[in-house]
């Protein structure tokens, strides 16, 4: 699971302060240069970590935190708390309309990231809160993502629909929406297409979408192996095309972990999901204090 390297380093932190009987301001600020060490070694963006720190710096060095019988417990509980509030503070729930009304998704991303497997988990789990999605292939560069999200729908039980690869992604998605309102569909998610890197021709598509249709909610879908580069591709979406969350896949990975740290402050949107693992069942609410919990330990 990503974190577990971090995770290590930050108990031996706490294990010394824990171990110390009184404190200084000598001691935490040690401390805290430790824990920024880590965090800098696990990927978390630089402006992030400085940030964090200096707030937990300014809540610990006080004389009610130095002076009370447990200092070392009570760092370690301003980190915690500090952690959960730069994860976003409380879980945020993706946004629906009332189920008489249908509620339209973007979901985007770059190619590999994970948004078509992510797309059918989602749509998994709204069936399962009875909502009655329908998703839509508007990815037509590759004609395999759209095999792959007809095969995904299949497997959750969810329709599929499509056009092929002739129409453009906007007048799919017209169509989509048309088919929806006479079949009964409550939420419509389209599929859209990615690319290796941000571009403008994607960015112009998904822009041409959301300035013609009323998307209720444009979610991102961002690969947490990335590292930095899932932070900057965070920011790019969400300055160019706007984003309402985000969701952080692959962090069942081996990896350093530093982008899902970053990219709540960063973007200043909530991670909606964390997915951990290929099976369309590995789709996770993301609540911040469980997260905090598992990296401090
Ligand atoms: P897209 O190009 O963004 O549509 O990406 P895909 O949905 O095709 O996913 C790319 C690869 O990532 C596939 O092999 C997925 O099985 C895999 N994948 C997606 N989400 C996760 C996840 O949360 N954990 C793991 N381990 N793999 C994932």
């Amino acid at each position: 699971m990503a974190f577990d390297n971090l995770s290590e380093k930050l108990q031996n932190i706490f294990k010394g302060l824990k171990g110390k009987g009184r404190l200084t301001e000598a001691d935490v600020k040690t401390a805290l240069r430790e824990v920024k060490m880590a965090l800098l070694e696990a990927d978390v963006n630089f402006k992030v970590v400085k940030n964090f720190i200096s707030s937990v710096q300014e809540r610990a060095v006080g004389q009610d935190v130095l002076t009370s019988l447990t200092p070392g417990q009570m760092v370690i509980k301003i980190v915690n708390e500090e952690m959960v509030n730069l994860l976003g503070g409380s879980a945020v729930e993706l946004q629906l309309m009332p189920p008489s009304e249908i509620t339209l998704i973007m979901m985007c991303g770059l190619q590999g990231a994970g948004k078509t497997t992510t797309t059918a988990k989602l749509a998994g789990k709204l069936k399962s809160k009875g909502r009655k999605p329908l998703l839509v292939a508007c990815d037509i560069y590759r004609p395999a993502a759209i095999d792959q999200l007809k095969i995904n729908g299949e497997k959750q039980g969810v329709s599929v629909f499509s056009m092929g690869d002739k129409h453009k992604p906007l007048n799919i998605a017209k169509a989509a929406m048309e088919h929806a309102s006479k079949n009964g569909y409550n939420v419509v998610i389209l599929d859209t297409a990615g690319r290796l890197h941000v571009d403008e021709a994607m960015m112009e598509e998904l822009q041409e979408i959301k300035s013609n249709l009323n998307i209720h909610q444009t979610i991102l879908v961002v690969d947490a192996m990335t590292g930095q580069d899932a932070v900057n591709v965070s920011q790019n979406f969400n300055d160019k095309l706007g984003i309402d969350g985000v969701i952080l896949t692959k962090l069942d990975g081996d990896t350093r972990g530093g982008a899902a740290l970053s990219i709540r402050a960063v973007t200043g949107r909530p991670i909606l999901f964390a997915g951990m693992g290929e099976k369309l069942s590995d789709l996770e609410p993301f609540y911040p204090d469980r997260m905090a919990s598992r990296i401090l330990g």
